[in-house]
């Protein structure tokens, strides 16, 4: 059978995938689970921190005018009238001519201006012993001085980090209203294919690309909610992709089958059965891609060679992940890097190579990272980034810069 395929730049896939993305609605999740997601309400202080005058310092709560001015020759003594920690509800207060021993993080008593630290004071039975000054309000954190009641204290759009995390919580929240992940279901395709820990039979190889392509997914920021292989049986694949659609995945990625081979089960179900496109991608490794809505998944066929799995998904499937998150950079994290040999880029497409990194005086240096066979996973395993040679270029030759996909972090 003849199957025509459409044929797109990198750029233009990544625009026609985009087109049926969209970003999902907010839902509350609890804070721990809201790291790396996108805020989607601005988060507006409903009470002031620190919530209270706070003494900063282990020390002694003391009015500044009764240590202004005292210095080695005229020391002043103050007599020691209660303690506090943090935690206490009250703690006493500190009238004239005395002083209280606090902890960092206890209420500062209101009529106390300076919080001295121990080191810093002499302690003779129930007396200090000051001989040197000051300023009024050395050692008192102020109540509202770090957020205002009323600012917004993370702005909607905002990717989580975990210092958001903590002024969220600071401010009393349990869970917070985000972006949610994307539910992402990940299908390998192959009659070879083996679940890794069972036993093989002769032609059979174990699945490899299922459970790189759901830590891939991870690492974009889906969540994975099925992995799994399926043979190369159209009926089969078809009912596994209708299966992830109707249990509400949002995308589903498949491996494998996506080219002009006989038992290519995805590029028949392209023709015949639902509404899935068949693209031939100006790039190498990855040609072939799959792509097409089901009900209301997005469906990304990626092509069954590891590395071309590897590189597709970090071209299609991260961009329609992170899309789906709300977040506006969907570009992966790129550094430039020189290359040291003479690398022919063959077939006029984009070339993604695996390239291990270094850095010299002169900035990242890029090396292959040993031979660049689609089906060779140790070059990939080795691989920090994946090195781009645009399709113009002939040769790339040694001391060019060229950008590079940082595949360590993504
Ligand atoms: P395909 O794209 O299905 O024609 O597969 C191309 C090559 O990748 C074949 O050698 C397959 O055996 C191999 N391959 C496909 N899927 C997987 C997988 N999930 N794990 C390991 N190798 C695979
Ligand atoms: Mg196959």
């Amino acid at each position: 059978m003849e199957h025509q395929r459409e044929n797109l730049t990198v750029e233009e896939a990544v625009r026609r995938i985009l087109l049926g993305c969209s970003v999902l609605p907010e839902r509350a999740v609890p804070l721990r689970d809201a790291r790396e997601l996108v805020l989607a309400r601005d988060v507006v202080a409903g009470s002031p921190s620190p919530r209270f005058d706070t003494a900063a310092m282990d020390g002694y709560a003391v009015q500044h005018a009764d240590i202004r001015g005292a210095t080695l020759e005229r020391p002043v003594h103050l007599g020691i009238v209660g303690a506090g920690v943090a935690g206490d509800r009250e703690i006493t207060p500190v009238a004239p001519g005395t002083a209280v021993r606090i902890m960092t993080g206890a209420v500062c008593p209101e009529d106390a201006d300076v919080v001295i630290p121990f080191e810093l004071v002499e302690s003779r039975g129930d007396q200090i012993v000051v001989s040197q000054s000051f300023a009024a309000g050395t050692n008192i954190r102020r109540t509202g001085e770090d957020i205002a009641i009323g600012s917004v204290v993370v702005e909607r759009g905002t990717v989580l980090r975990p210092a958001h995390l903590a002024v969220i919580a600071a401010e009393g929240h349990e869970t917070i209203e985000v972006v949610p992940r994307p539910r992402v279901a990940v299908i390998a395709t192959g009659d070879e294919l083996v679940r890794p820990g069972q036993a093989l039979e002769p032609g059979q190889i174990w699945d490899s690309n299922s459970v790189m392509v759901a830590a891939l997914v991870e690492q974009f920021g889906g969540e994975v909610v099925m992995s799994g292989c399926a043979p190369d049986e159209p009926a089969a694949v078809l009912a596994a992709l209708r299966r992830e659609a109707a249990e509400g995945a949002d995308l589903i990625v498949t491996i494998g089958g996506a080219s002009l081979g006989d038992r290519d089960v995805l590029t028949e179900l392209a023709s015949d059965v639902i509404a899935l496109e068949r693209w031939s991608i100006a790039m190498k490794p990855g040609k072939p891609l799959v792509y097409g809505l089901l009900d209301s998944a997005i469906v990304i066929g990626l092509p069954g060679n590891p590395a071309a799995a590897f590189v597709s998904a970090v071209q299609f499937v991260r961009p329609a992940i992170v899309t789906m998150l709300g977040q506006l950079d969907i570009d992966p994290p790129t550094i430039v890097a020189r290359t040291l040999e003479v690398i022919p880029n063959q077939g006029g497409r984009r070339n993604y190579l695996r390239v291990m990194l270094e850095v010299d005086e002169h900035g990242y240096v890029a090396r292959l990272a040993g031979p660049q066979n689609v089906a060779n996973l140790a070059t990939l395993s080795r691989a920090d980034g994946l090195l781009v040679i645009p399709d113009g270029v002939e040769q790339a030759e040694p001391g060019e810069r060229f950008e590079v996909q940082i595949i360590r972090s993504l």
